[in-house]
């Protein structure tokens, strides 16, 4: 099998300093690695007509995790009670590719803010705290200091669901490391899966097309290589991307 191609969009680091780069946690390029699947890293372009040579390209794309979507996206002023870490650059890279893909019917697979960057591209919205905004007592995230991989959580699959029958597991235990999550649901997608308080913590598309492959989870499976279901996940996409 040929390795399909999969894009990962970068994040610019350092945020303020010189010389700029552009950046990805290594746990992404090392999970698609394991699934068979070629990684290539994408910049944070302006141009509309470089970035959609690099994207035409692809045979899928994975939305990683990072900073907050900007609230404008989705028509909210941001809170002034919330510190909101936005990168605008980065949402106006990821929101055109994310628009393509869905157009294009690109295989695709959202984690953390990959899964809220895809609700905002195809016109849902998010929390912008979900404990500040009472939407659960349970904290998401990581400001206790926990590990990238401790399993914190679990999640209810719906066992019709294409994340379930593709990684063969109806509930599960996940890491967390968000402070937002999905608040109003995008039309075009459907909750595949929620935590104990009733967090979405996994959505796909809402059609029944076979062809189209589009999933995405609030938790960081690229953090938790070891167990199985992880792995058929990421194989999931990649047999989708090699098709
Ligand atoms: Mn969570």
């Amino acid at each position: 099998m040929t390795h399909p191609l999969i894009g990962l969009p970068t994040l610019a680091i350092p945020r303020a300093e010189k010389p700029a780069r552009f950046g990805i946690n290594q746990t992404y390029v090392r999970a698609l690695v394991m699934a068979g699947c070629a990684p290539v890293l994408i910049p944070l372009l302006e141009d509309e007509s470089v970035l959609r040579a690099i994207f035409e390209r692809l045979d899928g794309i994975v939305f990683p995790g990072g900073a907050d979507v900007g609230p404008l996206e989705y028509g909210e002023e941001p809170l002034p009670a919330i510190d909101n870490v936005v990168e605008a650059a980065r949402d106006r890279t990821e929101l055109r590719l994310a628009r393509w893909a869905y157009d294009a019917v690109l295989p695709t697979l959202g984690i953390c803010r990959g899964q809220q960057l895809l609700n905002v591209a195809l016109g849902g919205s998010l929390y912008q705290d979900l404990l500040a905004q009472g939407a659960t007592g349970l904290d998401h995230s990581d400001a206790d200091g926990r590990a990238r991989s401790a399993l914190v959580h679990g999640v209810a699959l719906e066992p019709e669901s294409r994340l379930a029958q593709l990684i063969d597991e109806t509930t599960l235990q996940v890491n967390s490391l968000h402070h937002q999550g999905i608040k109003k649901v995008a039309p075009s997608l459907r909750v595949s899966g929620r935590s104990e308080d009733g967090v979405i913590e996994a959505v796909e598309s809402a059609e029944a097309d076979p062809d189209r492959f589009l999933v995405a989870v609030q938790w960081h499976p690229e953090e938790l290589t070891d167990l199985p279901w992880v792995g058929r996940l990421f194989r999931g996409l990649a047999r989708a991307a090699a098709r």
